[in-house]
This record gives structure tokens, C-alpha cells and sequence, in this order.
């Protein structure tokens, strides 16, 4: 589970990141909104924490921004307890959880978990299935009508989050960290050879689906456009 935190008092910041690092998470941090924000998009992140007040680019216009991107990643709002409208203007905006400052760690661990679990059909389900095509997780099939194939793991995990991201697109440098990680030296030629070992599986399954290449961005996982006649 990775959390990206955006907070500007740098020794809280620190202090939510050992926290969440003592706690089995991987954290990052921003001191501002604007980098915040890019870091946000690249949807890489389970949760965020982000403070309200911070330079460059507040938090309810980080919230905004993110939620208007398409990004649903949960957001965990963190401001001083004097700004009590806040509240309901940040729920209004599109988060998920509020907390005010100080908290205790304890609670901010229980909505961390709350917050990461809240979809878990999504995140751990044993079968995902679009437009008739189902992923499996237990036996790493794709399958389709009475067709199936096997996946190899890397395979299996881009199709996953093709699946979970249907529609939307995923940018080649967000498959590169989910899939391979910040350490691998894997480049964006990796990717590329990926998606067309699944582009071929799912020409196999006579997939109603395909995975279309949006040129200098990425792929996105849609329907078949449907045949004329
Ligand atoms: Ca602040």
C-alpha cells in the first residue's frame, strides 16, 4: 500500500510518514499542493493525506483538480480544528474521510485502513469482469464466452488494473511504477511488449474488448466499437 502525504509543517509531515512507514505502508511526501497534486495524478497511490492550507495550491483545489482528472484515489482531509466549515466543504468536494489536527495517530491508522479496504470487491475480487470478459484471479485466466487463456503474472497484473481502470486511461509511466516498481529499470519498451502479448490473448478469447493506445499517453481498456451491419 503506498499513501502519498501533503503536508507543508515539515515536521508533521515527517512524523505522518514514519507513522505510516512503521505501520507497513510505503509514503511519500509533498510540501505543496502543486506538487502534490502532480504526484496525486499519476494514481499510483492507495490513499492520500492532504492538508487543507498549503502553498501554491490549496488543498480543497488539489481535491478538486484530482476528482475532476477522473482520480478516485481516497482522500484523507487533515486541517487545524478552528476551521470547522471546512469540513463540510471538504466532503462536499469529494473526500472521503476528514480529520482535525492534532489527531490521534490511532485514528488516523483505523481511516487509513477504513479508506483503503472501502472497495474490496474492487481490490481483491477472485473475478473481474467487463463487457463479458472475466479476469480470474485464481487461476490467472482471461477468459470470454466459453474461450480462456492463461496469464503469465505481469500479464495478469496490467490486465487487472486495465480492468479496475475501464475507460480511463492509464499512462505508460503509471503501469511502469504499479507493475514494476520506482527500483526496476524497466522502460516504457516493457510495457509496450506487455500489452501486445495481451492484445493477442484477447483476440484469442474473441474479447469484446480492446486495449487502444492514446499516442504519447498510454491505454485504456474499452468496448469494441460495434461492427457496421
Ligand atoms: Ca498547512
Amino acid at each position: 500500500m503506498r499513501v502519498l502525504v501533503i503536508e507543508d509543517e515539515t515536521r508533521l509531515a515527517a512524523t505522518l510518514q514514519d507513522l505510516m512507514e512503521l505501520n507497513g505502508y510505503t509514503a511519500d511526501v509533498c510540501h505543496d499542493g502543486e506538487a502534490g497534486l502532480d504526484n496525486a495524478l499519476t494514481g499510483i497511490y492507495d490513499v492520500v493525506l492532504l492538508d487543507v492550507m498549503l502553498p501554491r495550491l490549496d488543498g480543497f483545489t488539489v481535491l478538486r483538480r484530482l476528482r475532476e482528472a477522473g482520480n478516485a484515489t481516497p482522500v484523507l482531509m487533515l486541517t487545524a480544528r478552528s476551521e470547522v466549515s471546512d469540513k463540510v466543504e471538504g466532503l462536499d468536494r469529494g473526500a472521503d474521510y476528514y480529520l482535525t489536527k492534532p489527531f490521534d495517530p490511532k485514528e488516523l491508522l483505523a481511516c487509513v485502513r477504513a479508506l483503503t479496504r472501502r472497495q474490496p470487491e474492487l481490490r481483491n475480487p477472485d473475478a473481474l469482469e467487463f463487457c463479458g470478459v472475466k479476469l480470474d484471479k485464481s487461476s490467472f485466466t482471461l477468459s470470454c464466452g466459453g474461450r480462456s487463456v492463461r496469464l503469465s503474472r505481469k500479464e495478469f497484473d496490467i490486465c487487472e488494473l486495465l480492468m479496475l481502470n475501464r475507460n480511463l486511461v492509464l499512462t505508460k509511466e503509471s503501469l511502469l511504477l504499479k507493475i514494476w516498481g520506482y527500483e526496476s529499470e524497466a522502460e516504457d519498451n516493457n510495457v509496450e511488449v506487455y500489452i501486445s502479448f495481451l492484445r493477442k490473448k484477447l483476440t484469442h478469447i474473441r474479447a469484446g474488448v480492446r486495449i487502444r493506445t492514446i499516442r504519447m499517453v498510454g491505454y485504456c481498456l474499452e468496448a469494441l466499437p460495434e461492427s457496421p451491419g
